[in-house]
């Protein structure tokens, strides 16, 4: 059974909490902005937690995995 959480910026993250993962990296110019370059994990309430690529990739790859759990093939498996 895989973990429903992951950890994200030292944070252990619900991986139902998470609303959407950024495609891109932060960039909005402000030279007070501590997360250039970072990717934004969206949560519910808006908030948002920030990942590096690496921590990103794993995020999805953990909600692929959980989703894979939570919504199980329908019938047509192969498998006798
Ligand atoms: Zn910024």
């Amino acid at each position: 059974m895989e973990s429903i959480f992951c950890v994200i910026d030292d944070k252990h993250v619900p991986l139902y909490r998470i609303m959407w993962v950024a495609a891109i990296p932060h960039f909005c110019g402000s030279p007070e902005c501590q997360h250039e370059g970072d990717y934004e994990i969206r949560l519910e309430q808006g908030e948002s937690v920030w990942a590096n690529q690496q921590d990103r990739d794993a995020v999805l790859a953990a909600i692929e995995v959980w989703q894979g759990e939570m919504e199980p093939e329908e019938g047509d498996d192969e498998v006798p």
